[in-house]
């Protein structure tokens, strides 16, 4: 098998490996469809969700298994990752990374081909066709998914009449899988402990992404406590059961509720906020290119947190990307060169503000930051 060598465990120690785990793309395969069809047997109603959930899964399977082996899209100092995760900062929030473009391309055109025949017909044709007539430069596009700027994709959209989340759907089925690939190199090893990433990762307090700032899909249970999973990145942190992630209010603990009394995949609703989290109990823990089939498969307690009046809020208000440091740093200036060559407008020059973990659903930008379906 071409892939066994990569079957390996990061070596992490003092830190439950939820999803350190690499699997070669037959077994994530056989581990999907296995999925599928037992959702398909118990929700029947979601067989046509399935159907155009599968050949994303399959891409991103592939996707993630080619960008192992080309070269790093990202490289930061083990000191400059430790300062920004202890200034509460996104590790690849702000930085420049140099993508596969051409790698990276087919993913969002054929997803437009995907959301088209899955329901979005024609809005997710003229999406594909504005960047087949290079209205949208798929570098930048791409460039400010991964940086998580939904303001320059959703202005650039508007601009051209297209539909925003349709652009940003696309846009992060194929930066996703470059986030993870670089968030997993990037904390891969490392000493555990005081001043470490390691360390600083397994401290972080905040319920928002350390490595690109996106809330968390759902969190996975392990005995007593949990990991939050990222809904763009994949990469897990600390859960807190006792407090919503999302606005960390400490006067009003979550209430639980599941979609079936005794399921094992429970939502946690904060009164506080409005928001709403899944709980999953995965055995075995899931795999980055298999979030998105456990997200359709718990989909009723999705439905079940919005039939209460539970939603799950936009993405956190960072600042933007260019309020966090390296400001003017290659990075913001690659940015800002891509912007003016192909339209894409980047957030206005900010204040500097620290991320505020404390604020809430209604503090955060228009927009929303749900995970691939
Ligand atoms: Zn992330
Ligand atoms: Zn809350």
């Amino acid at each position: 098998m071409a892939y066994n060598a990569r079957q390996a465990r990061f070596s992490n120690p003092g830190r439950r490996p939820v999803n350190s785990t690499i699997l070669d793309p037959e077994a994530l395969v056989r581990r999907a469809e296995t999925r599928w069809a037992d959702i398909a047997a118990a929700q029947p109603d979601l067989i046509p969700a399935i159907a155009v959930q599968r050949p994303m899964v399959f891409r991103t399977i592939r996707l993630v298994d080619r960008l192992r082996i080309e070269p790093p899209v990202l490289q930061l100092t083990r000191q400059r990752m430790a300062d920004k995760l202890e200034a509460g900062h996104p590790l690849i929030r702000g930085e420049a990374a140099a993508l596969p473009v051409a790698l990276l391309a087919p993913l969002v055109l054929e997803a437009c081909d995907d959301l088209a025949a899955g329901g979005a017909g024609e809005v997710a044709r003229r999406v594909r066709g504005c960047i087949d007539d290079g209205r949208v430069d798929m570098g930048s596009l791409l460039a400010a998914s991964f940086d998580r700027n939904q303001h320059a994709i959703r202005t650039k959209a508007m601009h051209e009449g297209i539909a925003p989340d349709v652009l940003w759907l696309a846009a992060e089925l194929a930066a996703g899988p470059a986030a993870h690939v670089a968030a997993r190199t990037l904390l891969a090893g490392g000493a555990a402990g005081p001043g470490t990433v390691t360390g600083a990762r397994d401290r972080w307090p905040h319920g928002y992404c350390p490595a690109c700032g996106s809330w968390p899909a759902f969190a996975e249970t392990c005995g007593e406590a949990g990991r939050l999973r990222c809904s763009f990145c994949g990469l897990d942190w600390p859960a807190r059961a006792d407090r919503c992630a999302y606005c960390r209010d400490r006067g009003s603990r979550p209430t639980w509720v599941a979609a079936t009394p005794g399921a094992p995949a429970r939502a946690a609703l904060c009164t506080g906020c409005g928001g709403y989290l899944k709980w999953l109990e995965p055995a075995p823990a899931i795999p980055f290119e298999l979030m998105a089939v456990e997200d359709l498969a718990s989909c009723a307690v999705d439905a079940m947190a919005a039939g209460r009046g539970f939603g799950r809020p936009p993405l956190p208000n960072l600042g933007g990307p260019d309020r966090l440091p390296c400001q003017d740093g290659p990075g913001a200036r690659r940015r800002r060169e891509a912007a003016a060559t192909s339209g894409l407008e980047l957030e206005p020059e900010p204040d500097r503000e620290p991320p505020d973990a404390g604020k809430g659903p209604g503090d955060v930008d228009a927009g929303g930051g749900a995970a691939p379906k």
